[in-house]
């Protein structure tokens, strides 16, 4: 049987019918742009946005910065790491994620990930360590919590502190705690693909007051508006973000809750519409968690489509909906950046202080990162899909499914 249904379109968390933005983001930024003051120095709504943010979470510091990117560099740098330290992390996650490792003279060591998940475990992490692990950092991808009982106790074990990458994340749990306050400093993106958006944004949490001063220096240029004689206490940059974005994000984390429960009632009935389709899997979440669905995460067994999730997504996309075979091109060791080491200018500086083992990417170490790649098929998913587009996904699905079977 082949595919018959019209091709109808589906909300997209690139423009309007895939977001939430309206009149409450309408009038604060009005309410902003009334009052002349656009930097969040001096102004109410980046303020709020933080102390909002904390609460929600439970979390003591909260502060915003001008992206995801821009969140983790502040937890890295908050660590005050020597160049050559290694910090572990996933060769699956946003460039974003890496790079503030090197710009801060540390080495990114990369684990394999669970091929089900395409996450790190307290395993794959443990392998990747040496004598130079000075922290981890855990990547919630696509929403769905990583399983954190082992890897706090792996942490705790050895001293480590471990970063949250929550930037696909937002509220989502692990043993009832919000991702971002289990380990020692949990960071955000407010980019436009996100839960909810400024544009572009980030946020960072923490519980420890230390780290939470850094990271607010770190974001400031490293000068305490607020101290008696400031001085540029250390090398950082301005990574404010604006009243403008404040403004925003405070109207749009008054949504975020309810977008993340309409996320997952719609996750519910695309499992329902998939569970018992031949050869397919669903996103599998910790016995013990809430995932939150930034993306719809499938698994193809290639046993049953030979032609991967580059065939299935062609199939997909002459119905009009756009997935993501593979989720990423490639791992991020497979990236020019890191494969031929291109940081600043010719030097290859942090990698020249690196062990030669750390920066050695020999795919038989990464027998989950290249399998999961292999077999995920990433689905556009946001809190404006309606139950017919789940369905008519779900059904586009389904027939992909019968028809790719059938040729292999
Ligand atoms: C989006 C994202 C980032 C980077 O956030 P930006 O706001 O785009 O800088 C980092 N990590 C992950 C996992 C992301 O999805």
């Amino acid at each position: 049987m082949s595919i018959t249904m019209a091709p109808r379109r589906i909300p997209s968390d690139q423009e309007a019918s895939g977001r939430t933005l309206g009149e409450r983001e309408i009038a604060y930024v009005s309410e902003a742009i009334n009052s002349g003051t656009l930097t969040s120095t001096k102004g109410r709504f980046v303020r709020a946005l933080e102390r909002t943010f904390a609460d929600m979470l439970g979390a003591k510091h909260a502060y915003a910065c001008s992206s995801g990117s821009a969140a983790v560099h502040c937890a890295i740098a908050a660590l005050d790491l020597e160049p050559g330290d290694e910090v572990v992390t996933t060769p699956i996650t946003d460039m974003g994620a890496i790079a503030p490792i090197l710009y801060q003279g540390a080495i990114p060591v990369f684990a394999d990930v669970d091929a089900r998940t395409l996450n790190v475990t307290a395993a794959t992490i443990e392998a990747a360590l040496s004598e130079r692990t000075k922290a981890i950092v855990v990547t919630h991808l696509f929403g769905i919590p990583c399983e954190m009982r082992a890897i706090e106790a792996l942490a705790q074990k050895l001293g480590l502190p471990i970063i949250e990458d929550c930037a696909q994340a937002f509220l989502a749990t692990h043993r009832d705690r919000y991702v971002g306050t289990i380990g020692t400093i949990g960071t955000f993106s407010l980019q436009q693909g996100k839960h909810v958006t400024t544009g572009e944004g980030g946020l960072v949490v923490t519980n420890d007051d230390t780290l939470a001063r850094r990271m607010y220096l770190f974001i400031n240029k490293a000068w305490d508006y607020g101290d008696a004689s400031p001085d540029h206490y250390f090398l950082a940059l301005n990574y404010r973000m604006s009243e403008l974005q404040g403004a925003v994000g405070l109207a749009q984390l008054e949504k975020l809750e309810r977008a993340v429960e309409r996320r997952i009632l719609l996750a519910n009935i695309m499992g329902k519409w998939l569970e018992s389709v031949p050869g397919i899997s669903l996103p599998l979440i910790p016995l013990e968690g809430r995932g939150v669905y930034w993306r719809y995460a499938i698994r193809l067994d290639p046993a049953f489509f030979p032609g991967g999730p580059t065939v299935f997504a062609k199939r997909l996309k002459d119905q009009s909906i756009l997935t993501a075979p593979r989720y990423i091109a490639r791992p991020a060791f497979e990236c020019a950046v890191i494969r031929e080491q291109r940081t600043f200018g010719n030097s290859r500086w942090p990698f020249t202080l690196a062990r030669s083992e750390a920066v050695h990417y020999d795919r038989a170490r990464y027998p989950g990162v290249y399998a999961g790649l292999d077999q995920v098929l990433v689905i556009p998913w946001n809190d404006k899909l309606t139950i017919g587009d789940v369905e008519y996904i779900a059904r586009s699905i389904i027939a992909a499914a019968r028809e790719l079977r059938k040729a292999s």
